[in-house]
């Protein structure tokens, strides 16, 4: 085939990583600014495979590819809205924080957010990300009209759920491995304002936080727990829940009543160094988590807070990944049906007696799930649960927690893993071969590949 660009020889290699800053590995990297230059990034692929990378928000090793190639999308960006429908349509390398700063003015909001801003578009639905909001909107994937894939062979598809639909559901929660988003179009939420009315209160233990979430999701368009992992005995579970809603002009505080629809989440200050393990220590832990505690309301109490602050809280600091020292950390996400509480308090429980080190403990009750095989969300309760590499026991104990999420029909986050044992995988995901078909039928050589895929077989 013939190339309308080609990139300057030698190509760029980069040592790669996601953002626990665990498994690095080197490959090619092409950074398509146009169509024509994404076509000539797609084609002649390595033997090693390639694959589409992002902002590279997800944790372990999805978008890396040992020896092969990485697609970067982020040169790909641009957003046009329909402010009488609320239709947006992206470039996939376009950011969420780029989006919002087109949306909010105008009185929209995208569908679904994660706890950053800083993802694409792409990785949005190569995740099928879950927000705040999933008990009420589920997951990006469905909120999607249409999207264009490139696939292969070469092909420019568009799909959808109603346009090669198994093709489309494949590529949700598919994590680059169907081919490379090119575009997106999406459905915007329409807002009252730029604000939120939010409601901070502290539960005592578990089954309070439980109960709490579960009353709430039946009020509050988002809810979520942050939770005190190092608290055990009769205060373990205790938590911090805020839920929300986008406030109407009229509740705003009168500084912000001319502008409704401000939106001017700054710049992220960046951790200037990477701070010693010394620093994350059992007690500065448990007294980080004390302090966070007891500076929330012991009653329920309603304040007004902007997106960056109720949404995105974490993208005040950049590269705070660096805070958990030089050998990086992990995110370990499951779901368990919602009747498991007793697994999840175990999970607790035993995340707590080897020292609950984690400053970010996040507990969330889900809604049902969508049609996409490889999507993580279904009904249940979502533990992440940000843990330090380093300590000789921890590989022992998460592949425990694995086996006893599979067991009860739960699963993990494959946004967020970079250690899981590959035979849990059809476990987890009953539907995988359904996936593997599409997958097979779309990419018969395997071009698409990634770390993460080899590393669980996914292929
Ligand atoms: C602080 C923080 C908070 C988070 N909170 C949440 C949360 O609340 N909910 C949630 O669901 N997730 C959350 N995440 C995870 C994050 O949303 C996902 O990992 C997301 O996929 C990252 O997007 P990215 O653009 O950085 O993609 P990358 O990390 O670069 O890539 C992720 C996957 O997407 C694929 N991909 C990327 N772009 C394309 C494309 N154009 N075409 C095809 N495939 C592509 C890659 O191949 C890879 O498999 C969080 C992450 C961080 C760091």
């Amino acid at each position: 085939m013939a190339r309308a660009y080609s990139f300057p020889e030698p190509q760029r290699t980069a040592l790669l990583s996601g953002w626990g800053r665990t498994s690095p590995t080197r490959a090619e990297v092409l950074a398509p600014a146009s169509a024509a230059e994404l076509t000539a990034a797609l084609a002649d692929p390595p033997a090693r495979g390639m694959v589409a990378r992002g902002l590279g928000r997800s944790y372990g090793d999805a978008a890396q590819r040992a020896g092969g190639r990485v697609v970067d999308l982020t040169g790909l960006t641009d957003v046009e809205l329909d402010v009488e429908t609320g239709e947006c349509r992206v470039r996939a390398g376009t950011s969420i924080d780029t989006v919002l700063r087109v949306l909010v003015p105008r009185g929209y909001f995208v569908p679904v957010t994660p706890g950053t801003r800083f993802v694409t578009l792409g990785g949005a639905i190569a995740a099928d990300i879950h927000g705040k909001n999933h008990h009420r909107h589920g997951s990006f994937g469905s909120h999607v009209t249409s999207m264009v894939l490139r696939t292969a062979d070469g092909e420019r598809r568009v799909i959808g759920p109603h346009a090669e639909a198994s093709l489309y559901w494949a590529t949700v929660g598919g994590m680059g491995l169907t081919g490379v988003i090119e575009e997106v179009t999406f459905q915007a939420q329409p807002i009252t304002s730029s604000r939120l009315v939010v409601l901070a209160e502290r539960t005592t233990n578990l089954s309070d936080s439980i109960a709490r979430l579960i009353e709430l999701d039946r009020e509050a368009e988002y809810t979520v727990a942050w939770l005190d992992l190092a608290a055990g005995g009769a205060g373990a579970g205790r938590s911090v829940i805020t839920s929300g809603r986008f406030a109407r002009p009229e509740e705003l505080p009168r500084r912000w009543s001319d502008r409704p629809f401000a939106f001017d989440p700054g710049l992220p200050v960046d951790v200037p160094v990477t701070p010693p393990p010394v620093v994350l220590n059992p007690v500065s832990i448990r007294a980080f988590n004390e302090v966070w505690y007891r500076k929330a309301p012991r009653r329920p109490k309603q304040v007004i807070n902007s997106i960056p602050t109720f949404f995105h809280p974490l993208d005040l600091l950049g590269s705070w990944n660096r805070i958990y020292g030089p050998n990086g950390f992990l995110q370990w996400q499951c779901v368990v049906p919602d009747t498991a509480t007793d697994v999840l308090a175990g999970i607790m429980r035993q995340f707590t007696q080897t020292g609950g080190r984690s400053f970010l403990t996040v507990l969330k009750r889900l809604g049902p799930g969508n049609q996409a095989p490889l999507s993580f969300p279904t009904a249940g309760w979502t533990l992440a649960v940000d843990v330090p590499v380093g300590d000789p026991d921890l590989p022992r104990l998460l592949d425990r927690l694995d086996e006893q999420v599979a067991e009860a029909g739960g699963r993990i986050y494959l946004a967020k893993d970079a250690r899981m044992r590959p035979e849990l995988l059809p476990v987890m995901y009953p539907r995988l071969d359904d996936w593997r078909e599409v997958r097979a039928s779309v990419d018969p050589r395997g071009v698409f590949r990634s770390d993460l895929s080899e590393r669980l077989g996914l292929t």
